[in-house]
């Protein structure tokens, strides 16, 4: 099989130091791999945790960062040949199929799990050398207005709140609760409009309230108007919305120690807590309340890859937009970029296109 030479990639080389540009060597596929020619790949929060917040690679230092790639397969090894010319996107959590975990079902803990930009190199690149197990096939005819580079933020951004969605069993009897509407939130939002439930969302910014407004949210709500209010405005919408379901189903996509806070005050008796964002910080809780309101608290580490055709469908079928919710930058330019996410001058989902 045909190795793919002169690809480069941005690599982190030690904590808090700036992505350094770098010629990858010959990337040449194992059987059962394949190597992707990178459109774009999402810059991620977890991508900054790992450069300035003490979160560890499980592959040592110097990495080529990123887990949201969509692209198009170039070489694969021999028991991966279908793969060959086919738009793809690469999940960012592919198990291994074979562990106890992926045979219990709970693929997305699974031990031997590789994803990109954390276990070996990943998509700040041209290329990227990843497992053929688990790819998302992506028609080569896209719907207008969506290019292949865009669909890079379905690999996570898009598929992370999918799964807490699914596995909250959001329907249309239910009052949903977004904390944080940025990409992850923004998303979150539209796939649980998608699925008939009444939406609301909470934000510090009114930008993304404003395009959460236009995307899923019948009522948007400023962090910044304090809890008491936003509990009441939040119990009243339950209640105008008439639907069946007893519980709000919350969904904690800010990331942050104080979004974290809020999701779990809200809590009523019977609730769903899904935590999507992740933070390294603390917060202090109540945990007793999750008994005392027979409440149920849930986390996921990503989606298992089977869930990806039906979330990108969404995507195809435009009942969620990205557009709004992201920027293209080319990739030369990523460790500015990546600078700009770190410091929040960047305010929506960053995509690297090569
Ligand atoms: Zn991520
Ligand atoms: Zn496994």
């Amino acid at each position: 099989m045909a190795a793919i030479t002169g690809a480069y990639g941005f690599r982190l080389a030690g904590r808090g130091q700036p992505l350094v540009r770098q010629e990858l060597p010959a990337l040449e596929p194992a059987p059962d791999e394949v190597v992707v020619r990178v459109a774009g790949c999402g810059v991620c929060h977890t991508d900054i945790g790992f450069a300035y917040d003490g979160v560890s690679t499980r592959h040592p230092l110097p990495l080529v960062l990123g887990h949201e790639i969509a692209g198009r397969v170039v070489a694969a090894g021999e028991m991966a040949a279908a793969w060959l010319g086919k738009s793809v996107l690469v999940p960012a959590v592919i198990p291994c199929g074979a562990c106890p975990a992926c045979r219990a079902g709970r693929s997305t803990i699974c031990s031997q799990q590789f994803m990109p930009g954390n276990d070996g190199d990943g998509g700040f690149a041209t290329h990227t050398r990843v497992p053929a197990r688990g790819l998302c096939a992506i028609p080569d005819e896209l719907p207008a207005g969506l290019t292949l580079e865009m669909l890079s933020v379905v690999a996570d951004a898009v598929t992370t709140p999918y799964e807490a969605i699914r596995r909250a069993e959001l329907s249309v009897d239910d009052v949903a609760v977004f904390i944080g509407v940025g990409g992850v939130g923004g998303f979150g939002v539209q796939i649980a409009a998608a699925r008939g439930a009444a939406v609301a969302a909470i934000d510090i910014d009114p930008e993304r309230l404003e395009l959460a407004a236009r995307h899923g949210a019948s009522l948007t709500l400023d962090a910044k108007a304090g809890f008491k209010e936003l509990k009441s405005a939040i119990r009243s919408f339950a209640k105008q919305s008439g639907r069946r379901n007893v519980g709000l189903k919350i969904f904690e996509t800010s990331g942050t120690p104080a979004g974290q806070a809020t999701a779990f005050g809200l809590l009523e008796p019977g609730s769903y807590l899904a935590v999507v964002g992740f933070t390294p910080e603390k917060v202090e809780l109540r945990l007793s309340n999750l008994m005392a309101l027979d409440a149920t608290a849930r986390g996921n580490w990503g989606c298992p890859p089977e869930h990806y055709p039906a979330a990108l469908q969404l995507v195809l079928e435009g009942k969620v937009a990205l557009g709004p919710y992201i920027e293209r930058h080319p990739l030369a330019e990523a460790p500015r970029v990546f600078e700009d996410v770190a410091q929040h001058r960047i305010k929506r989902r960053a995509v690297l296109v090569p």
